[in-house]
């Protein structure tokens, strides 16, 4: 099949109609504030298979990100289900990391992410027999070799990547098209959103994750829960 737009969201529904839909998995799908995400939804929607929403509550994201989820529950009739670490985790990172520990080591960096993303990720996925997320190979060096579907062994579960193949302009086109609303960070200069501290707007020309942990190499940019091999 070559991919055009139309053939890529033909291949998105069809493949979860045919590995989800079909099958009768359970499967949750992950919300991060991004217009990645509200595709996923309206394909989900459109494929018709039964799918649950979660975010992963950082308590470090945008009061625009949080506007965002209440506009998309409104907008597809979904329910987000938040997930977070324990207050005492929290508090914890907190005292080891301080405020400015994430910019000076990459090993505490990494941590903050592990606690307040990965360890609320773990419960968001437990029970579920895959998952569903927004990446495509095209943000980044290391989300180059993304598939459509995958399985996910850090988790241990089956991964769909629906948009694994849509351009940044595919990804407008889409949003426009269907008339979704968009995160307003966007008209911010934000072009991957994520948390405040971590996250900022790009100039014209820029990479697309450049926002994101500006001050690590781009190899290093990935908080843990997208992994592969590059
Ligand atoms: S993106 Fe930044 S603030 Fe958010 S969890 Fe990772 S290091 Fe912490």
């Amino acid at each position: 099949m070559s991919h055009t737009y139309e053939t890529k969201i033909a291949e998105a529904i069809g493949t979860l109609q045919e590995l989800v839909g079909a099958k009768a998995l359970k499967v949750t799908l992950a919300f991060s504030h991004q217009s990645e995400d509200a595709i996923t939804i309206s394909l989900a929607q459109k494929a018709g298979i039964d799918f649950d929403v979660f975010t992963l509550e950082t308590h470090k994201l945008f009061p625009e990100s949080h506007a965002y989820q209440k506009e998309i529950e409104t907008f597809f009739g979904v329910r987000v289900d938040a997930f977070s670490a324990s207050s005492k985790a929290i508090m914890e990172l907190e005292e080891k990391v301080g405020e400015y520990g994430i910019f000076d080591d990459i090993d505490l960096r990494k941590e903050c992410c592990h606690v307040r993303k990965i360890l609320p990720l773990m419960q968001a996925l437990k029970g579920y027999d895959g998952w569903i997320s927004g990446i495509r190979s095209a943000q980044s060096i290391t989300r180059s070799d993304t598939k459509l579907v995958e399985y996910d062994a850090k988790f241990e579960l089956l991964k769909f990547n629906p948009i694994a193949h849509f351009s940044d302009e595919e990804v407008e086109r889409y949003m426009r098209e269907c008339g979704i609303p968009k995160n307003s960070l966007y008209d911010k200069g934000f072009k991957s959103i994520g948390c405040k501290p971590c996250t900022r707007a790009i100039g014209e020309g820029e990479d697309i994750r450049a926002g994101r942990w500006w001050w690590e190499n781009p190899e290093h940019k990935e908080c843990g829960l997208h992994l592969h091999k590059n």
